[in-house]
């Protein structure tokens, strides 16, 4: 049997693995210390708690770990880098690239930019999601100071060419920075080889705890240059101030860690229970489109728009069997039309009409053959509701 409504909106946030907290507690109580102070044990403890995180992060990627900044999250991340990163190159120029699909936190850290004079290229994404790496080439000025493309999108699981975009900006010598809040742990990343300066990640998609994530910033070809956007104390190096969240950063180190351990499997797993899921729901359901690359995608991810129903009525049906969302996280509650569903081309009416299923560690096959006879009944009886009633 299964808890319900049974969670599948692991693109959101995960539930903390056990063996991830259990790693944190000691940090909690016994090894408190602080981990910046030196001179006692309670530090001292703290100190290599911290150190071994360092190193497990730095592992995961292909960096050193000096290159690792730690930081509250994948959206702290994303601003530290852009901002960051522009701060320390105004005399190199003013332009910036990103995509129409990046997730708000790098959007609007570059509209904020905008209004403070910057110049924006926001690329388009074909139907599948894809941003056109030749497109990408043609919009490069000799002022284009940083390009952030993500690796793996939030709502529709597409991976985007990161490699070639990698090659692309290093070929030229502008910055790329990487949100691969969605892809750390699930594929892997090698920053040496896809060319990636700066990279964000974030605990709580990998059942991780919420609230820790971190930074990657290039050290050697080329070096990046960083301005802090948090003054203080000085912490990693000086670009991130404010006491090191020891048990947090237990938490991400062990998260990513049985991540790393377990990732061909369960890409494996959850790919067979994604397709499974959508080749019932593709038959049952007429009307029933999906959104993004079909192969080109996280493996724990689909995403689907189906005509003829009114925005956010199947999840009302739905909440109390499936936690699942529509469009983003944040945009539930103002049943605005996704961005990243407009940028694939989506009409609003196709686009509020979309669920988001998220997959993950503790999804199991029952649950996934509960939830497609449950959603396929569901728009069945919508639908017969709506062809009942007059008008
Ligand atoms: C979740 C997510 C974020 C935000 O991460 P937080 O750690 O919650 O701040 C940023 N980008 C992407 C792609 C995400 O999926």
């Amino acid at each position: 049997m299964f808890r319900e409504p049974i969670y599948l909106d692991y693109n959101a946030t995960s539930p903390l693995d056990p063996r991830v907290l259990e790693a944190m507690l000691p940090y909690f109580s016994d090894h408190f210390g602080n981990p910046s102070i030196g001179g006692y044990v309670y530090s001292w403890e703290a100190e290599a708690a911290v150190k071994k995180a360092r190193q497990t992060v730095a592992q995961t990627i292909k960096c050193s770990p000096e290159e690792i900044i730690f930081t509250s999250g994948a959206t702290e991340s994303n601003n530290l880098a852009i901002k960051g990163v522009v701060e320390a190159n105004l005399t190199k120029g003013n332009h910036l690239i990103t995509a129409a699909t990046e997730h708000s936190s790098v959007l609007e850290t570059f509209y904020y930019l905008k209004k403070l004079g910057f110049e924006l290229t926001i690329l388009p994404v074909d139907p599948q999601g894809l941003i056109d790496p030749e497109q990408l080439k043609k919009s490069l000025k000799p002022e284009t100071i940083l390009v952030s493309i993500m690796v793996a999108n939030n709502e529709i699981g597409v991976l985007q060419p990161i490699g070639l975009i990698g090659e692309i900006c290093h070929h030229h010598q502008i910055l790329f920075h990487t949100d691969a809040a969605q892809a750390i742990g699930k594929i892997d990343l090698d920053v040496e080889r896809l060319n990636i300066d700066l990279m964000s990640m974030t605990a709580h998609k990998i059942c991780g705890p919420k609230g820790i994530g971190a930074l990657y910033v290039r050290r050697k070809n080329p070096r990046v240059n960083l301005l802090p956007q948090l003054h203080g104390g000085g912490q990693e190096r000086g670009l991130r101030s404010g006491t090191l969240a020891t048990p947090q950063i237990v938490g991400l180190s062990k998260a990513l860690e049985l991540a790393n351990l377990e990732i061909d499997l369960e890409t494996e797993r959850l790919k067979e229970l994604r397709e499974q899921l959508w080749q019932y729901l593709s038959r049952e359901i007429e009307g029933i489109h999906l959104n993004g690359h079909a192969q080109l995608r996280l493996a724990n991810n689909l995403n689907v728009s189906i005509e003829g129903l009114e925005p956010n009525r199947l999840l009302r049906e739905l909440q109390s069997k499936i936690a699942i969302s529509s469009g983003s996280a944040c945009s539930w509650s103002t049943s605005k039309p996704s961005h990243v569903l407009r940028a694939l081309g989506r009409s609003d009416q196709l686009a509020q009409a979309s669920l988001r299923f998220g997959l993950g560690r503790f999804t199991t096959e029952p649950e996934i053959e509960r939830v497609k006879i449950l959603i396929a009944e569901t728009v069945y009886s919508l639908r017969r509701w709506r062809d009942k009633s007059p008008d």
